[in-house]
């Protein structure tokens, strides 16, 4: 067993604590224990392992995770879910302690943008706002105007003048999605998310074929073939409300499958069923999400590190678009 000092002195390389837990510790007693001594509260995306959310104080999708960290009065943020996402919290609070179970769960997505590409991509396009994905690393946000994430993007893009020019990053297919949906002719930067671009349009159709009365819901980060073949597309937050509100009991889930335990959880008597990517696999887990445990959790709230630390100007400058997107929202009743 490897002792704190050693584990800290290694976090960078590896990301996280490395240090042994004693087996007869009720992990879900001790972190609500935790919670209570360091006034901590833990926020949890929808596409943590079950265990994870089922210790959330608060589960949910980009948005309402940064409005939660927007308005909470925890000393400490405990975030499970990617960098980005802990970043969005620490740029909200920069005076709060902001802890990650494992600093490597970045994203993809975020990786397909990088800063200093982007400042000479939005060079060319004079007069664009910028809307960015909130799925992208403060160094993005801090050239964006105004941020948005699945839930509010149609909002927030219908907020701008008809003849204003906008250029969306970093996912080209919600991108493209939004451009069909409002009208519109953004500039689209070429950027993907590896979870959701691998869904197989033909095993979604076989599958359809066997469960006809099955609805397909999807996530608008999916290709345009994938989302053609959809009853539903909406955020994680709306394929949930969807799964509820809807008469029918079988769904074939074209998102992360994180999201099936809350589905399954609000709606015992449905049946869902993840729909599989181009691979051998039978779902599609997000290899970046599932990097957080049970285990990477507790410990780093017992000893309160990991923590994401961030330099000042980056957090004024990328603050703003998080407050405008905010704020657009709040006037939408989002
Ligand atoms: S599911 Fe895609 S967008 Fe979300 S964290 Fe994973 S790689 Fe990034």
């Amino acid at each position: 067993m490897r002792d704190i000092n050693t584990a800290k002195a290694n976090i960078d390389a590896i990301g996280f604590l490395e240090i042994d837990i004693d087996i007869n510790i009720d992990l879900f007693a001790a972190i609500e224990k935790l919670k209570k001594e360091k006034n901590a509260i833990v926020l949890v995306h929808y596409y943590q392992e079950p265990d994870i959310q089922d210790v959330a104080d608060f589960i949910g999708d980009s948005l309402g995770l940064a409005q939660q960290a927007e308005k909470t009065s925890a000393d400490i943020i405990v975030f499970a879910g990617v960098h980005f996402m802990a970043e969005t919290a620490k740029i909200l609070n920069p005076f709060k302690k902001v802890l990650l179970p494992d600093l490597k769960a970045g994203c993809s997505l975020s990786d397909s943008a990088p800063p200093e590409l982007f400042k000479l991509f939005k060079d060319k396009y004079p007069g664009h706002i910028v809307i960015t994905y909130v799925n992208c690393s403060a160094g993005m946000k801090a050239l964006s105007d105004i941020i948005c994430t699945s839930s509010n993007a149609e909002k927030i893009i219908e907020s701008l003048p008809r003849d204003q020019k906008i250029i969306f990053a970093p996912d080209k297919n919600l991108g493209a999605y939004l451009n069909k949906k409002t009208g519109r002719t953004m500039v689209l930067w070429n950027g993907a998310c590896m979870v959701h671009e691998i869904f197989s349009l033909e095993k979604i159709i076989k599958l359809k074929i066997r469960h006809p009365k099955a609805k397909v819901i999807a996530h608008p980060e999916c290709e345009e073939a994938v989302l053609g073949v959809a009853d539903y597309v909406g955020s994680t937050t709306g394929l949930l409300k969807y799964s509820v509100e809807s008469d029918a009991t079988e769904f074939i889930v074209v998102t992360e499958t994180g999201i099936l335990h809350q589905m399954q959880k609000s709606s015992p008597y449905k049946t869902f069923i993840p729909a599989p990517p181009n691979n051998s696999c039978a779902c599609n887990d997000c290899p970046h999400m599932k990097l957080n445990t049970l285990e990477k959790l507790y410990l780093c709230m017992e000893y309160e590190t990991p923590e994401i630390t961030m330099d000042e100007n980056l957090i004024i400058a990328a603050k703003k678009p998080i407050e405008r997107m905010l704020a657009i929202s709040k006037q939408y009743g989002l």
